[in-house]
Order: structure tokens, then C-alpha cells, then sequence
């Protein structure tokens, strides 16, 4: 049955695309894969990290009661490099060659860098400074400790996480499943990327920046083509969509004669939650489900198309893979001009972002804001949002961005400049 009576709010709608999406099954892989992954496990420590009292720096291993008078003459007893263990221990008078890391030996407190030392012969070494117990030692259990939570389930595995999960030696770990994503797109106009050029065709391009879309969050998704606007053709289509966790649809959810794409979803069995959303660029979106399968149905307009994927797959997929955090960044910024606006729908304006002398951010239109001009949405930083409430913003109003995929760069470190 298709629910027909009501245009929800994007938060509203949201929340109901949500209702139905929980985090998928939990899959064993190696760790090299992981990258981008999100644990499905708790991850504990195997053992006391550093494993013994280290020394932080390369020096001598000394006892501190020996330079109290701020500075000494010792002898040398052995040299201990990381990975070795210390075979002696020091006694009053004597100092062992110590290197970073290496196991700090018995009868030692603290460890003199070897700049503030001065090699007398092979195995006496003057030392010009005095030192307080403990200098430059690193203690046994100060990173983490046998059988500490070192990282909770939920946790995206970043370059960092990787490191910890190799110091803990997790060859082999558990992840969430990623779903598996199909997208159809559909109408009479289209034109295929290979085809030859037609003018009165319109090039197929929604899959592409959808399967762009899914990629950066890194699924791999499947393209099952262009599905003519006629049901049976549609229907062949939409069963084979609906055997993915996700089928994304572009195009047909409008109420033009030729838009069968809700009928017939509603043929096979799937049920609308919602098909109109108020919100511009992108109002008839249609939600629905079949058993735990997905079914976005996306506005055909290009620019409609990427900000309703951002709005309602973002966090329906970021929930499947296990991440915690569902939504975009946002960030406020202040507009550098007037944005006019009617209240009733919410409104997502591409704007590009710099930062002023202050440090804020400034946000500025891209120009067009046609839900056809895809130019305008390739040039964006983010997403302006203007409440639907709004009757317009003037410049120099706050307003909240959604940051986009690759918004995170800029130009230059500002540690360093760069000469040309
Ligand atoms: P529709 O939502 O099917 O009414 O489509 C609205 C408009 O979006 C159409 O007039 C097309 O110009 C455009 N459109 C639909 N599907 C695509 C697509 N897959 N790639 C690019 N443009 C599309
Ligand atoms: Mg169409």
C-alpha cells in the first residue's frame, strides 16, 4: 500500500528511514583489508604495552643516586639494544649503553640522553648533567595494559586504528558486513554512457554519481542498467534490485503518466513509508522496504538525485556498516550574501567554503542552484541548510554547511609556505 496522506520533514523522514535499518552481520577478515571498516568487536590488549620499563631516548641507563652531585664519571658494563634483554645489573659507579626502546636493567632508575654525555673510552662515559629517577623511561603498561579495551566495537578503522590492531597482533578481525548495493536507473530519455550521441537523448548519469556516492563510502556497488519507462520492462528490473540489501532507483517516482516505478514496487511487494519529502532540491523521494531489502526510490534530477543520497542512503548504509556516527559533518558558516527562501520546505544550497581573517567560515553560493546543473554540485564544498521555517537569510547570517565527500583538503598547511 502506498501511504499517500502526509509530506514528512527531511528529519522526519529521516528518523523513519532509520526505523528500519540496523547494523548487518559481522564477517572475519585480515587486517590488511580493514581500512574503512568499522569493528564488530571489542579489541583488548594482549599483553602490557610497553611489555617492560624502556628507555625513551638513546643514552645511558644510570642510577640516579650516582649523579646527585650533577655529574659522574661511570663504567661502562654492556650495551643493550631494542629487542636484546639485559644481561647485568648496575652497580653503584656503572652505567649500561642503552638504546630507545631497548629494556631498561636491573639496578637502573633513569636514562641520560646521549647528548649530555661525553664518551671517555669505549667503556667510560663522563656524564655533565645530574638527573631525577625515572628521566626518560617509558613504563611498563603506559600505553595500554594486558587486557584493557583498546578499542571498542563501533570504531572505524582509520591508518591509526590499524597500527594499534597490529601492536595487539590481530591478524584477523571481525568487521561488519558491507551491504550489497544495486542501482537502477530508469526512463524512456536516457542515453547510455557507450551510446553514440543523440541530441534529443539525455545522458545517463545519476548511476554513475551514485556508484561515485557508494564508493566513497566504501561500497562497491552494482549498476544493473537502464530500465525503460514501461512496467513489465521496469518490473524484470526491480526483482533483480530487490535482491540486494539496497536497490537505489533514479528517476520515475514523479506522478507523470510515464513514472510506474511506486506501482510497481508496490506489485512486488514492497511497502512505502514515504514519497514526498519537504525539501528542495529533491521532493518526490520515495522510501519503502521489502523483508530487511531497502528500496530508495531518488528524484531523476541529477542535483536532486546526490542530495537526497546524502540526506537518507548516507546514514541508512553508515548504520549498516556499523558506524556509530550516521551523518555528514557539519560545520557553521557565514554567508557572504542574501539567500531567498519561502517557508515550507527545507532548502540545500551548494556553496563552496573559505576561511575569513578570523578563522571562521565563509560560505558562497556555486551559482545556479537548478536541480539540473550538475556543474554547480561538482564545484560545492557542502550543503547550506535553510530550515524550511526560514524566510530567507541575509549576508553575513550563520548557517550550518553539511560538509561533502573531500571537503576535508585545503590548499595549504598553514605551517609551511609553499614557494613557487
Ligand atoms: P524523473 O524523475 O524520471 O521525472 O526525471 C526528471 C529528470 O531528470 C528527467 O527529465 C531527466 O532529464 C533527468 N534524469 C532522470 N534520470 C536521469 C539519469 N539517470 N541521469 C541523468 N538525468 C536523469
Ligand atoms: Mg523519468
Amino acid at each position: 500500500m502506498l501511504n499517500e496522506t502526509k509530506n514528512l520533514s527531511v528529519g522526519d523522514a529521516q528518523a523513519q528511514v532509520l526505523r528500519h535499518v540496523s547494523p548487518g552481520e559481522s564477517e572475519e577478515i585480515q587486517l590488511e583489508q580493514a581500512l574503512g571498516r568499522v569493528l564488530a568487536e571489542v579489541v583488548r590488549a594482549n599483553r602490557d604495552q610497553p611489555p617492560f620499563d624502556v628507555s625513551a631516548m638513546d643514552g645511558f641507563a644510570v642510577r640516579s643516586a650516582d649523579l646527585v652531585a650533577g655529574g659522574a664519571v661511570l663504567t661502562v658494563v654492556e650495551d643493550i639494544r631494542a629487542g636484546d634483554m639485559p644481561g647485568k645489573t648496575v652497580q653503584s659507579g656503572q652505567c649500561a649503553r642503552i638504546m630507545t626502546g631497548a629494556p631498561l636493567p636491573p639496578g637502573a632508575d633513569a636514562v641520560i640522553r646521549v647528548e649530555d654525555t661525553q664518551a671517555l673510552t669505549d667503556d667510560c662515559v663522563e656524564i655533565t648533567v645530574p638527573v631525577k629517577a625515572g628521566n626518560d623511561i617509558r613504563v611498563r603498561g603506559e600505553n595500554m595494559r594486558n587486557g584493557d579495551v583498546v578499542l571498542e566495537a563501533g570504531t572505524e578503522i582509520t591508518p591509526g586504528v590499524i597500527g594499534v590492531l597490529a601492536t595487539v597482533k590481530r591478524a584477523r578481525l571481525q568487521v561488519y558486513r558491507r551491504p550489497r548495493v544495486a542501482i537502477l536507473s530508469t526512463g524512456d530519455e536516457l542515453e547510455a554512457l557507450v551510446a553514440p550521441f543523440d541530441a534529443s537523448k539525455i545522458p545517463e548519469s545519476n548511476s554513475y554519481a551514485l556508484m561515485a556516492q557508494l564508493q566513497a563510502l566504501g561500497i562497491e556497488p552494482v549498476r544493473l542498467g537502464i530500465a525503460r519507462d514501461k512496467p513489465d520492462e521496469l518490473a524484470r528490473f526491480l526483482k533483480q534490485g530487490l535482491d540486494y540489501d539496497v536497490l537505489l532507483v533514479s528517476g520515475g517516482t514523479s506522478v507523470g503518466v510515464h513514472d510506474h516505478v511506486r506501482p510497481t514496487l508496490a506489485d512486488l511487494g514492497v511497502t512505502m513509508h514515504f514519497w514526498r519529502v519537504e525539501m528542495r532540491p529533491g521532493h518526490p523521494v520515495a522510501f519503502g522496504t521489502r523483508g530487511k531489502s531497502l528500496v530508495f526510490c531518488l528524484p531523476g534530477n541529477p542535483v536532486s538525485s546526490m542530495v537526497c543520497f546524502e540526506q537518507f542512503v548516507v546514514p541508512a548504509v553508515r548504520r549498516m556498516m556499523g558506524h556509530p556516527n550516521l551523518f555528514r559533518r557539519s560545520v557553521a558558516a557565514r554567508l557572504t550574501h542574501p539567500v531567498k527562501h519561502r517557508p515550507g520546505r527545507a532548502e540545500f544550497i551548494r556553496v563552496t567554503l573559505a576561511q575569513d581573517a578570523a578563522g571562521g567560515l565563509l560560505a558562497t553560493s556555486t551559482g545556479s542552484q537548478s536541480s539540473g546543473d550538475l556543474t554547480s554540485m561538482a564545484r560545492a564544498d557542502g550543503l547550506l541548510v535553510v530550515s524550511e521555517g526560514s524566510d530567507g537569510l541575509a549576508g553575513g547570517d550563520m548557517a550550518q554547511v553539511q560538509l561533502l565527500d573531500g571537503s576535508a583538503f585545503q590548499g595549504g598547511s598553514g605551517l609551511v609556505e609553499e614557494k613557487s
